[in-house]
């Protein structure tokens, strides 16, 4: 028999007697009196009930084939909302598993929670072996923004709410938070457990910058001749899409779009600088950072890339980010939303205006580079050749460019590349990517999570060997019907398909099955294969799945000598094999 606790949710147990709840119930209680509606996880031992619990509860659980996936659509969910995701796992191995995203997550600056129920603590700390015996919180700690553990049922409650707030405040991060099985399994007075839930209030509180910090960061705006703005993933995470528009149109400042941060503006906004990258870089005078470290996404804000003599303001979070490269004349540490709102309110902020001449060079080289950009699309493909990654990426950006709301996922070398400079985004947070790991395996984990959080349809675009880190996710996909068409494009290798092992008859390390068929693949789960070899029958299969909203997956072959090692990454090889 179900009664309601203190807090509403009814999910306490009632016994013989006193009512009664344990530790599984006031997990679930938790979430829920925290506004969590979603866990993305996996079972088994000791975590299962947790899940029927949470199922029984209203909460919706997302049952995954592989720790890592669901951690990731966890991450995305995080991303996405602004609240923490959660992820459930068993112990040890479950465990690591998990962990490779909240490790993620945390480098990301998403919030994300994953919980583990975990083995017999008088066991594991005298290494006695017991059953996935793992110090798991010992483990998480370094990998993680926080990892708390819960020793107490009657501590759930405070376990639950300070991974809520740890996640979400401040730079958002992963934390772990450990359940150990026989706290999980424990009785208790059930008034008593409901009295000792908490409710967070306001999870992420506005963080408002100084006074003198806003006007000294608008005298060097002011004093600029070549300003430039590069909005990060952290903006498009702060879902501040109207003030920071706002504040660009009014300044007339050339915008730069990290890869994530792409369609916060639109991608044809007359000031994105999107397509002069490397010159805004070059030349800029005044660096606004809004949501975005100076790593090495940013070549860390050096020369020769860099203008050596430039100047930064950097709007974040977290201080001890400023000054981790490049020196920052003008720190603004806040929340990007009561930073920007500051910014827009400043009396000076109006007479901030972008020199013209600076914008006319930016558009010129703008519309240079976008059409050498056009011609490279344009290219037919040679009859006999298999199409190159331009060809099928035109295609792709004709769909797309006709379904705006399309979420899009994408990972991969070359695919990952090509992908971001010739796919355009048009709205905020439509775009997931690698990100600042650079890691494959987020791709199908990201498409579910975007797929539950928004009820949109989601485009994967992944080469062969990133969809292969998740590619068992196809059957979660079909199993709950999601409306997610993943495009395989398949050039038969790791970077490049032409591989060539000189020595044995074993295929090359980068190699993979040039004529596997993605596309059968899914088709065992009941979904939709497509099997394309041109632009033409690639657009087509796109744009059927895409209005289906049904699980499909589109191998694309591609030409395997298209492509470089290490995409756009080859400086960070070192001197080997490859260059002598
Ligand atoms: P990108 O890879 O797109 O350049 P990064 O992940 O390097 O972006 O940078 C994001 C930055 O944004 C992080 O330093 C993070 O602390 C910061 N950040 C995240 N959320 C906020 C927020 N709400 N307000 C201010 N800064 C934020
Ligand atoms: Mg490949």
């Amino acid at each position: 028999m179900v009664v309601s606790n203190a807090q509403g949710c009814g999910t306490s147990r009632v016994e013989e007697g006193a009512a009664r709840t344990d530790g599984y119930h006031l997990v679930v209680d938790a979430l829920k009196l925290n506004g969590v509606s979603t866990i993305y996880g996996l079972v088994g031992i000791p975590v299962t009930d947790l899940a029927r619990v949470a199922q029984a509860s209203g909460i919706r659980f997302l049952g995954f084939r592989h720790e890592s996936a669901a951690g990731h659509a966890a991450a995305a969910a995080g991303f996405l909302t602004g609240r923490p995701g959660v992820c459930l796992t068993v112990s040890g191995p479950g465990f690591l598993n998990g962990l490779v995203s909240l490790a993620n997550a945390t480098t990301n600056c998403f919030p994300m929670i994953q919980i583990a129920g975990s083995s017999e603590r008088s066991i594991i700390d005298l290494k006695r072996g017991d059953y996935e015996e793992l110090d798991q919180f010992a483990i998480a700690q370094p990998l993680a923004k926080a990892a708390y553990r819960v020793d107490r049922a009657q501590d759930i409650g405070l376990g639950v709410a300070r991974a809520i707030r740890t996640a979400a405040s401040g730079r958002p991060g992963g934390v772990y938070l450990d359940i150990p099985a026989a706290v999980l399994g424990e009785v208790l007075d059930a008034e008593a457990g409901a009295a000792s839930l908490r409710q967070v209030v306001d999870p992420a509180p506005c963080q408002l910058p100084s006074a003198p910090a806003v006007d000294r960061a608008i005298a060097l705006l002011a004093r600029a001749q070549r300003p430039l703005i590069v909005l990060g993933k952290g903006a498009a995470y702060a879902q501040a899409d109207t003030a920071i528009r706002q504040f660009v149109e009014s300044t007339g400042i050339p915008f730069l779009p990290m890869s994530m941060a792409k369609g916060l503006l639109p991608d044809d906004h007359a000031q994105s600088v999107v397509a002069a990258r490397s010159l805004a870089l070059h030349d800029a005078d005044v660096v606004m950072l809004i949501g975005a470290r100076l790593n090495w996404l940013l070549s860390h804000g050096e020369a020769p890339h860099w203008n050596p003599d430039a100047q930064f303001i950097q709007v974040e979070i977290d201080p001890t980010e400023l000054d981790s490269n490049q020196p920052i004349s003008a720190p603004l540490v806040g929340d990007i939303g009561s930073v920007i709102d500051a910014l827009n309110r400043h009396e000076s902020t109006a007479r901030i205006n972008a020199p013209q001449v600076w914008q006319q060079m930016l558009a010129a080289k703008s519309a240079h580079n976008v059409a050498s950009m056009a011609a490279r699309l344009a290219a037919r493909t040679e009859p006999g050749k298999p199409m190159g990654f331009y060809a099928a990426l035109r295609a792709v950006r004709d769909v797309l460019a006709r379904h705006r709301d399309v979420y899009v996922v994408n990972e991969g070398a070359n695919t990952l590349d090509y992908t971001r400079n010739v796919i355009d985004m048009y709205l905020p947070r439509h775009r997931l990517d690698s990100g600042t790991w650079g890691v494959m395996g987020i791709g199908l984990g990201y498409a579910i999570g975007a797929a539950i959080e928004t009820g949109q349809p989601v485009v994967a675009i992944e080469g062969d060997s990133a969809f292969g880190f998740s590619g068992m996710e196809m059957e979660t996909i079909c199993r709950y019907r999601l409306p997610i068409t993943v495009v395989v494009f398949n050039n038969g290798g790791i970077y490049k398909g032409d591989g060539v092992n000189s020595a044995s008859t074993d295929p090359s390390p980068t190699t993979l099955m040039r004529d596997a068929h993605y596309d059968r693949l899914i088709e065992s789960f009941g979904g939709t294969g497509y099997f394309v070899t041109t632009p033409d029958e690639l657009g087509a299969a796109l744009a059927a799945s895409i209005a289906a909203g049904q699980p499909a997956l589109i191998d694309c072959v591609i030409d395997p000598t298209d492509g470089t090692e290490s995409g756009h990454l080859t400086s960070f090889n070192p001197a080997g094999i490859e260059k002598h």
